[in-house]
């Protein structure tokens, strides 16, 4: 056992530290990298104490969601990866508003769910949305029909900041935008949020839910591995047709090829050499440039 994996677990636990682990697994796009240190965090102490002992041995550290808008192409992540379990939610209900605090490693899927079931309107179109709160906030991810996005609805949230230390913040700190939050800046990270949601029908928040999940079905692969849209959509022009009209469609590099049901989606097959998926994404970057004069920009975090 190494000194600095001692130290760690000295800190969050004897056994709960993983040496070079293989994250591939808790990556939507499968490729293939290992975290040189990996915990675990099941709870709030977890999360605080992972970025104060990161601190405290001067290790990178990289909080993992769902692993759903990350391709890692590096083969090894230095320093200690968190996946966040942290799963808690309270619903206070007064009058017609729902107040709903929910800690950052809760699934969006599972949340958006439950609070349709209930009735509660705010979330529910994001039902079919992988990863987690704090990546959703990260994010500020959306759904377009209508255009709604995670950050809405948010009324304040619990950050740890660069130095370890917790804060709340008002909405406005995140300036929200099409893919964009504060928190992609100021690498803090959610601890838990806190959302003003509405009473309505279950019938309808349902309805909504179903809509959503129907429509991903429709027009999105299912059950392959992928980051979702990989580039951003430019001044409301969609990147995926753009793919589409650049003839891209089905263009495959190594293990690593583009969706025929959505051009903005990149399917791995898996064991792909992540070198090819870079290949992959010139290529695209190319060709789209070349036919509209247009430089596509990622939306998955490449790292
Ligand atoms: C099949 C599929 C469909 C998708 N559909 C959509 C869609 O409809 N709309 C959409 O916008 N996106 C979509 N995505 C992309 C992705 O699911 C979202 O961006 C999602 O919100 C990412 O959450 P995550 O927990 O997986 O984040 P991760 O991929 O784990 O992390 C993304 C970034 O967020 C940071 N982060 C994670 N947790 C925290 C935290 N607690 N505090 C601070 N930073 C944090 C990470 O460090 C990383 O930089 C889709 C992806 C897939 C695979």
């Amino acid at each position: 056992m190494t000194n600095l994996k001692n130290k760690l677990e000295k800190y969050l636990g004897s056994n709960r530290i993983k040496e070079n682990f293989n994250l591939s697994p808790y990556l939507t796009l499968r490729t293939k990298t290992t975290a040189e240190y990996y915990f675990e965090a099941d709870s709030r102490n977890d999360l605080v104490n992972a970025k104060k002992v990161s601190l405290k041995l001067k290790l990178p550290l990289l909080i993992l969601g769902g692993g759903s808008n990350l391709a890692v192409i590096n083969k090894k992540l230095n320093g200690l990866v968190v996946r966040n379990k942290y799963i808690h939610k309270k619903i206070e209900v007064n009058k017609n508003a729902v107040m709903l605090n929910v800690s950052s490693g809760y699934p969006i899927t599972k949340l958006a769910k439950e609070l349709a079931e209930y009735g509660y309107e705010g979330l529910e179109f994001h039902f079919g949305l992988p990863g987690t709160i704090g990546g959703a906030l990260y994010m500020n991810s959306k759904w377009t029909k209508p255009t709604v996005y995670v950050g809405d609805n948010l009324v304040s949230a619990v950050l740890l900041d660069r130095d370890g230390s917790e804060k709340k913040v008002n909405r406005s700190y995140f300036n929200f935008a099409y893919d964009q939050s504060s928190l992609q800046k100021n690498k803090e990270m959610v601890l838990e949020a806190n959302f003003k949601l509405k009473k309505s029908d279950p019938q309808k928040t349902r309805q909504h839910a179903d809509f959503a999940m129907k429509y991903r079905k429709l027009t999105q692969p299912f059950g392959v591995f992928t980051s979702g849209c990989f580039f951003r959509n430019i001044n409301d022009q969609s990147a995926g047709r753009l793919i589409d009209l650049a003839g891209l469609k089905n263009t495959r590099v190594g293990k690593f090829h583009v969706s025929d049901k959505h051009a903005n989606f990149i399917i791995h097959d898996g064991s792909g050499d992540p070198n090819d998926l870079k290949k992959l994404l010139l290529l695209i970057k190319k060709k789209v440039k070349d036919k509209f004069g247009i430089t596509l920009q990622e939306e998955v975090i490449v790292i």
